[in-house]
Order: structure tokens, then sequence, then C-alpha cells
């Protein structure tokens, strides 16, 4: 994940020994230089709004700073310079004694880390200058308030005091007053106040709170680049997946206060709606207050259209700005800003975060507004956001009684009863219960339990914990550490403030919030799912704005793609689904999923047969019935692609399990009543078993040493196509063999298909086009895919096995056993099973690629795994040039979506 490219040279062109740039030198395109907050700093200041001036400390300095331990040789310099200048522009020096220029210190990385990193304000303020500042304010109360605070906050972030010990001395200084709120202390209280603050930093640091402002400045700089590595903001980082090496650069703005009197304050804005994306006035404001206040929720705030009333000029003015801050980005932004005696000034904007639904509608209100174009509405959104609003979710205007919130690790609306292990889960669950498994932390023996549950429930641990890992996973609701909650596992019950939760009484959660709810939440289907099933028109008068702006995104991204998107379907009715979804095909059908239920028995005759004549007889069988399955299913996918894969798994998945087996064998015989045939399954069972059957009898492989077995497949599969073609229908019909490692494997069961397709063609006198191809999904196929392209005339590769065999994991094993332990060493950001590897998987997909297209130029390229519908990996499928992707019908409008992001954004494919 890291960016070597060199920020300076790639994106601004200025000299790359400079380590500090004013605000008027930068933009809001340099923030991998000078991280979010400085970029758009800048970008404010030379649109020519009010922003306090200043200047910005890059992530390079920070970087040097880090890695080398000093900061770079020419950095202090370079700050000196830019304070003098700056000092010059406001007409005052820092730390003045009669008239001091006030500096906040602010961190400020390339991604937004909310409350990770430090900020120190009113750098300046010394005991001398702190008189300077009350006459210059004409306010003792208020520069003795900003010293304090400045100590406070200095103490606590630079010189790592205990924050608790300025609080406790805050709160005697109020008891002894007898007052409860800050801003009834008045200028003596403050000024004890400071001497008290002062004597705490001696006692805990062994030196003084330093006098010298520069001093003050430079121990602050220093606090920032170290805030970069605190284990918070380390573990923010993992969490959502911010590489660790961008640094944080520092921000150095002249102060402006919002504590002076009525006639000032301190608010946020949003352009418009973050949670609906309406247009609108949405924001807080707070009177006679600094930021800080505003965030520790002191007070409290009012909505931002009452400043109309406060301070009609000022409100006017940040109408205005907003306006032409919205027109700029183009996009919906958010603001902090402060009025200073009447004056207002913007501390902050960049582009602000908003829900998955306003995302949609924010992209095409934008469209219709003439600001972007459609390409870039296609960028606004993401496959992840779609998928957010494909799930259920709970009604909003249901009565609901929240009793908790935790991290929505997972998405879903799950509901249940509360069960406290995994064993009652499963026994509930077996008897038609459903279930919400509540723990305090999940651990691998909680596998079953998780499967079994409808959602998960923790109170511990984070989006990488083990419950939040093996959830998305398996693609189960789950919300996890919720602190609140006290979960005693003993008592089988959980107590949330003075709420108790017992055994079986019901629960609802929300993965996509966090929220938890004592009671049944009714679920509602999601309307976008709703218009996908094709049940809701966007076109329709009463069509909901949402749907009809995921229609049109979707419209544009089905426009511009090249990748094709197909299904992994083995049946009519999800192929149906599938193509109602968008799909262009099956590109993986699983015929094993047809083997099982009441034909297991038949499949286990074929196992059992001791001769050529009880195999020929069970396969017979089994012909018709496959046979149909297949004419159904292209009967669904009329005129479109249907890739069948032969048979894949061991065989003895379609055994009896050992155990019940052998103890069902061992009672029988302890009555003398023995049962013949399964005396017979034990010993298959027995024959059968395999240490690792992953790499085992399976694939090709079973082609191979079951006589019959393919061809029968095969024939059926044809003499369906050849059913549909006299039923005037359009099979187009692909067959697909499973886990070669070898062109010569592949080119023994083509043969014998293409006899069969010859014979089928005699005997009905149909012409049958059936295409024959392979998966590539062993590390030895890609690695030959020159010479397997020979005998294929498609591959597709299963990422699944590709990923297991490549990486040597166990899917089924590691998953739950200690990738919570990988991800939070950070040895890998997502597990590969969720995102291709592109460096290790995606290398060989990218070789594979190349010498099959060199072997057979009009080699068809498609991918089965699960990478198929994840966002990030049809991106790379996008760019290695496959000719489509094929997922689970759920993630068919997700993949087409974020096809059509990869082409928007690629340069052409020059891959190909
Ligand atoms: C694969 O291996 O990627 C694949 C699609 O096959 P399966 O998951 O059925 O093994
Ligand atoms: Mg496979």
């Amino acid at each position: 994940m890291s960016e070597n490219k060199d920020p300076h040279v790639a994106e601004s062109g200025l000299e790359s020994v400079k380590f500090v740039y004013d605000f008027t030198e930068g933009n809001k395109d340099l923030k991998d230089l000078l991280g979010g907050k400085g970029a758009n700093l800048a970008e404010m200041t030379n649109l020519g709004l009010p922003v306090p001036p200043g200047f910005t400390i890059s992530t390079e300095a920070c970087k040097t700073y880090l890695d080398s331990g000093d900061e770079p040789a020419a950095l202090r310099d370079e700050v000196s310079a830019h304070l003098d200048a700056l000092e010059e522009r406001m007409g005052k020096k820092l730390g003045q004694a009669d008239n001091p220029l006030l500096v906040s210190v602010r961190s400020g990385a390339k991604f937004s880390m909310p409350g990770m990193m430090d900020t120190v304000l009113n750098i300046g303020l010394s005991d001398k200058s702190v008189k300077g500042l009350a006459e210059q304010a004409g306010d003792e109360r208020f520069a003795w308030d900003s010293y304090r605070r400045l100590i406070q906050m200095f103490g606590k972030t630079v010189l790592a005091v205990d924050g608790d010990l300025f609080e406790d001395a805050l709160e005697a200084a109020k008891t002894a007053k007898k007052v409860t709120v800050d801003t009834d202390l008045e200028a003596a209280d403050l000024k004890k106040l400071v001497t008290k603050f002062k004597k705490i930093v001696k006692t805990e640091c062994g030196r003084d709170f330093p006098q010298d402002p520069r001093e003050q400045m430079d121990l602050a700089i220093h606090a920032v680049f170290d805030s970069w590595n605190t284990d918070r903001a380390k573990l923010y980082r993992r969490q959502e997946r911010i590489p660790h090496d961008l640094g944080t650069a520092v921000n150095i703005c002249s102060m402006v206060f919002g504590n002076l009197g009525p006639d000032s304050g301190t608010g946020v804005a949003f352009t418009r709606d973050p949670a609906s994306g309406h247009q609108g006035v949405y924001g807080d404001y707070l009177q006679n207050a600094q930021g800080e206040d505003v965030v520790a929720g002191i007070r409290n705030t009012v909505p931002l259209a009452e400043l109309e009333l406060i301070d009609k000029k000022s409100y006017d003015q940040l109408m205005q700005i907003m306006e032409t801050l919205e027109n700029h980005y183009k996009d919906l932004c958010d603001i902090e800003f402060t009025i200073e005696r009447g004056q207002l000034w913007m501390l902050q904007t960049r582009v602000g975060k908003r829900t998955a639904g306003a995302a949609f509608r924010i992209a095409t209100q934008l469209v219709d507004q003439g600001l972007i174009d459609e390409a870039e509405a296609l960028q606004r959104v993401t496959g992840a956001q779609l998928a957010q609003l494909m799930f259920p979710r709970f009604d909003e205007d249901a009565k609901v009684e929240q009793i908790g919130r935790g991290i929505a690790a997972s998405p879903g609306a799950a509901v249940g009863k509360a069960v406290f292990d995994s064993y009652t889960a499963i026994k509930w669950s077996r008897s038609g219960e459903k279930v919400i498994l509540i723990r305090r932390e999940t651990n691998p023996d909680d596998l079953d339990g998780m499967i079994a549950a409808e959602g998960i429930l923790t109170s511990r641990g984070g989006k990488t914990s083990h419950a939040a890992v093996v959830a998305r996973g398996m693609g189960k609701t789950c919300v996890c550490g919720a602190e609140d909650l006290e979960v005693d596992t003993k008592r089988r019950r959980l107590t949330v403030n003075g709420t108790i939760v017992e055994e079986g009484d019901v629960v609802s959660i929300d993965g996509s919030t966090g929220k938890v709810y004592l009671g049944e939440v009714p679920v509602v289907p999601s309307p976008v799912v709703e218009y996908f099933e094709g049940r809701m028109h966007a076109g329709a008068d009463d069509a909901d704005e949402l749907v009809a702006a995921v229609h049109r995104i979707m419209a544009y991204a089905d426009r511009v793609r090249r990748l094709r998107v197909r299904a992994n379907a083995d049946n009519a009715e999800d192929a149906l689904r599938a193509r109602r979804f968008g799909a262009q095909g099956i590109g993986l059908c699983r015929t094993e999923h047809m083997f099982l239920g009441d034909r297991r028995e038949q499949v286990e005759r074929l196992i059992l047969a001791d001769t050529d004549a009880e195999r020929e007889e069970s396969l017979k069988e089994l012909l018709p019935r496959q046979k149909q399955d297949f004419i159904e299913l292209f009967e669904a996918m009329d005129g479109l692609p249907v890739t069948v894969r032969l048979l894949d798994p061991p065989l003895h998945e379609f055994l009896p399990d050992i155990t019940e087996l052998s103890v069902r064998v061992a009672l029988a015989e302890s009555r003398k009543d023995s049962n013949e045939n399964d005396l017979r399954l034990l010993q298959a069972v027995h024959r059968l078993h395999e240490q690792n059957p992953m790499l085992g009898l399976r694939g090709v492989r079973l082609g191979l040493v079951i006589p019959g077995l393919f061809t029968m497949q095969v024939r059926a599969i044809a003499e369906a196509a050849a059913e549909r073609k006299n039923a005037k229908g359009d099979p187009r019909a692909e067959i697909m063999i499973p886990l070669v490692g070898t062109v010569q494997e592949l080119e023994i069961v083509r043969d014998e298909a293409e006899q069969v397709i010859a014979e089928v063609q005699q005997q009905t006198g149909v012409d049958l086009k059936l295409s024959l191809g392979t998966m590539i999904e062993l590390p030895r196929a890609a690695l030959t895919a020159g010479q397997i392209a020979e005998a294929a005339e498609f591959f597709s590769f299963g990422t699944n096995d590709l990923t297991q065999t490549v990486w040597g994991f166990s899917r089924d094993d590691v998953e739950a056993s200690f990738f919570t332990a990988y991800l939070e060493k950070g040895i890998f950001g997502v597990s590969p099973f969720e995102t291709i590897d592109k460096d290790g998987v995606g290398k060989l997909v990218r070789d594979a690629v190349k010498a099959g297209r060199a072997t057979r130029p009009d080699l068809k390229l498609g991918v089965c795994g699960e990478h198929g519908g994840d966002p990030e990996s049809v991106h790379f499928f996008h760019e290695v040039g496959l000719d489509y992707v094929s997922c689970s019908p759920f993630r068919i409008p997700v993949a087409r979506l974020e096809a059509g992001r990869a082409a928007s954004t690629s340069k052409g494919s020059d891959h190909r």
C-alpha cells in the first residue's frame, strides 16, 4: 500500500528541498505533501476566503523526523523565515509582551484521522504576553482563560502530563467558587488556576512550563510529529487501511478567537445534509466558545440556522462561502469556522463524509446542477456503498428501544433471541429459532455458533477482531466492541445501563450503524433490491429518489464498462434472479450442487459400485436428472453463455460423516443387526478419507479415474443443449474442467468430451457449438498457461483455490484460526480471500493472461472465484484485461458498478 512516488515532483513540481509552505503557496491537490487540512487551507486562501494567515510544515519533514529521530536540518530556518513573514504581515510578534501573535499548531494527515493526533492552541502565551493579550483584547478574563488552556493542552499533549490532574484542578476551582460552568470563573480565579497548572507541570515534568514562545512552538511541532505513531493512531490506520508511512503535516495558523464574548463563536457546517444529500442549512453553532468546547460538548450548540438571528452579516457571508466552496469543490464540503467579534474566519474545509444513500443522491444532484459530468458521478460512489444499500434494513418508522451501540462491523439487520454460547446457538437454531450470538469476544471455537446465528454481537474488539473478520467473511451481520454491554456468559445475560437481557430475550442488531435494540425491530427489504428485482421502477412517479439515483448511475456504468458480468449460479431460480440483476451469463455452474438432496443416494451408488456394470447403471440413472437441470438453466439464461463446470469436490463430500457412520455401524453390530449397505459405505468412507482433501482426489482427477463420470455430465449438457435448440431456444453452453494442473489432463478429458458431443450431434441431428475450457486454479496451471491454452478455448480463473494454493492456506482453517492475528499485525490489510492479492496471486493471473493469449489470441478469459464480486479486485481484473467477472447473484450490481468505475478511470486497455 505504500506510495513511493515523490510528492514534490509528482504533484507540485516544487523544488524538493522545501519543507514549509505558506498557505498562499499550496492547493487542494497537494494532500500528500501538505495533508488534507493544509492543502484545503491553502485552497481556501487562494480562493480569497477569510483564512487566518499561516503556513504548513510538510509530511516530508515529519517522515524525516520519524525516520531519523530528528527534524531535517533545514527545517528550523525555514520555519523562522515563514514565522518572520507571518509576524510582519500580522504586525505583531509571536509571544511579544505588549501585542502578542498567538498561533495554533495542528496536525493534518493526508487522510482524516479524527481525534487521533495532536493539536495545541494559543502558542505564544507566557507570563508576560498574557498581560499583552488582556490589553489587546480588552478582556482580562479571556486572556487568562486562554493561558490556562494553553498550559493544560501543552502539558497534556506535549509534556505528557496526565490530563486528569488539570481537569481535577479546574473542577476544584469551580467547586470552591460554587459554580458549574467554566465561563463563571473570573479573571482572578483563572490567574490562580494558571499558577496551579504551572505547579502541576513542574511537579510532573521536573521543568517549568516554557516561557519562550519559539520553544513552545518547536516542542508542539515535535509533539504533532510524534502523535503520528501513538498506539491509537496506529490502530486507527490499521482499521481504516491507511498506510503507516505517510506521516502528518503540521499547520501553524494565526489564532482567531471565538471566545471573546457574545459577538464571537465557533461552529461546524455542511454544504448539504450528509445523511440525505439534500441542500439546506446544516450545522451547529456555539456562541462565545472555541472549537474544543464544541467537541467536548460542554455547552449545548444551537442549529446553524439560528446564527442568522445572532449575527446576520456573518451568517450571510457564511452562506455565500458555502456556495463558493460547493461550486469550487463540486461536492459536499464540511466546514469549521470561527467568528471573532463579528469577523468570520474559515478554519477548515474538506470534502465531507456521507452515508451510502447520500453519496448516490449527491452524485446525481451535482450532475443535474451541471457541476460534474456522469463520468465523475461514477467516481463519487463505490461498490461498497451500493452493497450497503442492498442489505435489508430496519424499518425507519418502527418504534425502537436502543440499548447500546458498538462498531458497525458487518452490515445487515439481524433479529433473534439472545444466546450467550455457541452450543445454545446451534441447539436453538436447529429447532428453528433465530438467534443472536452474544459474546464478550469470539474465538475459533465459536465458529459453529456464528454460522448458526442470524448475527453476532460482542462487547469487545474492533473492526479486525475475530468476530468482525469472520462475520464479514460469512456475510453475517455483526456489531462488535459494544463496550457499554456487560456480557456475563456464566449467568447467560447482559446488563447495559440497568437493563438486563436474559438468554431468550429478543434483540435486534444493525450492522450498518452498530446500534443494538431490545426487542424485535421490523425489517424491510431494501428499495434498491426491489428495484434490481424489477419490483420497483426508477421512472415511476412515486419512485424513491435514491432508486432513481442508483438507476442513473448503474446505467452509466453499464454504458462505459468493458468487463462483462456473469453469475455463479446452479439453478434456474438463481439464474433468473442473476439475469434480473444484470448478469450477462453464468460464469460458474457448480454441478456438485446438483448431486445433493435426494440424489445423494444415487451418487453413493456410483461411489460404491464394484463393477463396471454397477457404475454404468448408476450413471445412467443420474443422466436424465442432470440433463433436466441443464435444460432449466439454459432456458433461464437463453441467449447468454452458461459455463458448466464438471464435478469438482472430493467424493467423500457426498458420503455420510465418518464418525456418525462408524457409530451407526458399531451400534448395529452390537445389536447383531448389521446393514450391508452401511458396511460398504463405511469401507468407502475409509477408502476415500484424505488427509488433505483440498489437494487430493478432486477436479479433473476424478474425471480421469472414474470412468464415465465426466462423459455422463458432458452428454447431459450436450443433450440438454440439443433439446433447447429443438425448442427454438438459444443455449450457449461452455464446458469447464476444474483443477487442471497440466495440459495432458485437459487433452484426455477434452478428447473424450468431443467424442461424446459428436455422438450427441449425430443422434440428435443438431449442430452443437459447445466450447471447452478450463479453470486456472493451481499455480502450475497458471505457470503453464501458454501450453494449457492449446487445449482450452477459455480460461476461468478460480481465485479461491488459486489463493489457497499460492499461499498454502486452507481457507476453512485459516480464516477462523489466525487471520485475526495476521490482520492485527498488519501482515495484510484485508484477507486475500476477500480482495485479490495483486502481488502474488494477481501476478500469476496477469502472466497467465499474457501467456494464454499469446498461444490463442481469441482465448476468452474470466474469473469465477469470490473475488469476481469484490470492488478492488474487479478493478484489477479490468486492468489485466479479462473479458468478464463472475460472482454470486447478489453481488452482480456491485460488480457492474465497479467495472464501470474501472473503465472510466483507466487510460485505455493497453494491457491487452
Ligand atoms: C475457485 O476455486 O475459485 C472456484 C471458483 O472454485 P470453488 O470455489 O468451487 O473451488
Ligand atoms: Mg476451485
